[in-house]
């Protein structure tokens, strides 16, 4: 008999309360909330050294950093970008009056497969958005060569891959543009918030005004922007966490490698690929689920799951071109892996602090659910 408990698919990490009111304490001195001030430019300052990124921008959230940097690519026409993502990635494409072209997904990385970009590019195509998936890699380099013989830009989702590196070097200095998010369910976060890496002063100076209203100067304001400034306290949150960050994915790792311990090799389940020169951040623990040979659906697991209390993730179900505010503007068969996948993953618990024998729990209620 297993016992419930409530386990929800993640938790944020915090640091001690301690540390957050000694990291906020002299803002009572300054009375400098927002506005770029000193906490701001400290956390930017340290993570363009953590992510091993040219330049950086905070922002208030993740969806800001994608909407703004295709704003200040001023772009028009359609990009080509995933279905397989959150309605942020989407979001952010159509609230630009720019129009998505959905690109299948790899079976094993399920981000955009790089080989069916294109067959979908023509004279319209400005930019190609895909998202680094869990963070799984996306075939940077292929990406690169269709880009560059194209004339496209690339922004890269990396609202997953926060401390991913490839080859040694910080994934978010791939693209034109890569976009974090530092939301409270992310690996690293600042309660809320996101940042644009990038290597265009240019493009840099647009985007912080752009995250300002568009102001230029005093009595100059030169786009219609928003207000997408990462307040003070975010990013004293965000100092103290990434203190902890390495910690943090360290436990995280010991928590896949649990889940691993028991799922591996299992028939009919498909884990996260192990990427060749790539130093992953232990961000989802996805799973596959064949039901014709593990003899059970993923909804049958999460629905076994639910009943003892633990939140797995329908996640990314469903595919974004299949959204209610979209009826009937797109053929979600045109990606057929996507909607496969889409239907059998499940993404269950992970967070730094989930106990080894929870993930023993979680992983014997999985099984049972299979008879395996
Ligand atoms: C979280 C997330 C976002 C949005 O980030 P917010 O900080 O929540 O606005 C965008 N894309 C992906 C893939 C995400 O997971």
């Amino acid at each position: 008999m297993i016992v419930a408990t409530n386990i929800l698919v993640t938790r944020s990490s915090m640091p001690s309360l301690e540390e957050y009111v000694n990291e906020i304490k002299d803002i009572w001195q300054s009375h400098w909330l927002t506005n770029m001030g000193v906490k701001h430019q400290q956390l930017q300052k340290n993570l363009i050294d953590y992510m091993g990124v040219e330049k950086l921008d905070l922002v208030v959230n993740g969806h800001l950093a994608l909407e703004l940097s295709l704003q200040a690519l001023n772009l028009q026409g359609e990009v080509i970008t995933t279905p397989f993502t959150f309605a942020s990635t989407t979001h952010a494409i159509v609230r630009n009056g720019l129009k998505p072209v959905f690109c299948d997904i790899d079976p094993v990385t399920y981000c955009m497969d790089a080989t069916k970009i294109e067959a979908l590019i023509n004279d319209h195509t400005c930019a190609i958005m895909p998202v680094h998936v869990y963070g799984h890699i996306c075939d940077v380099e292929e990406i690169e060569r269709i880009a560059n013989k194209y004339g496209l830009k690339v922004i890269y989702d990396a609202a997953h891959a926060f401390g991913v590196k490839y080859n040694g070097r910080g994934i978010g200095s791939y693209g034109d543009v890569s976009c974090y998010s530092f939301h409270a369910t992310k690996v690293f976060n600042s309660i809320e918030g996101g940042c644009v890496c990038h290597h265009d002063d240019e493009f840099g100076r647009k985007l912080y005004e752009l995250k300002n209203f568009g102001i230029h100067g005093p009595e100059s304001v030169e786009a219609v922007g928003a207000n997408a400034k990462m307040n003070e306290f975010c990013a004293a949150m965000g100092l103290c966490n990434l203190r902890h960050v390495d910690g943090e994915i360290a436990k995280r790792k010991a928590v896949v490698e649990r889940y691993r311990s028991h799922l591996e090799d299992v028939e009919g389940l498909q884990l996260s690929p192990i990427q060749e020169g790539v130093q992953p951040n232990y961000a989802y623990f996805p799973v596959i689920f064949d039901e014709k040979v593990f003899c059970a659906s993923r909804n049958e697991v999460f629905d076994a799951l639910a009943k003892i209390g633990v939140g797995a993730r329908k996640y990314f179900y469903p595919l974004t071109s299949s959204f209610d505010c979209f009826h009937g503007q797109f053929d979600v068969m045109e990606t057929p892996v996507a909607v496969h996948i889409s239907k059998r993953v499940l993404t269950l618990p992970l967070y730094a602090d989930l106990a080894l024998e929870d993930v023993d729990r979680i992983c014997e209620v999985v099984l049972r659910c299979g008879n395996k």
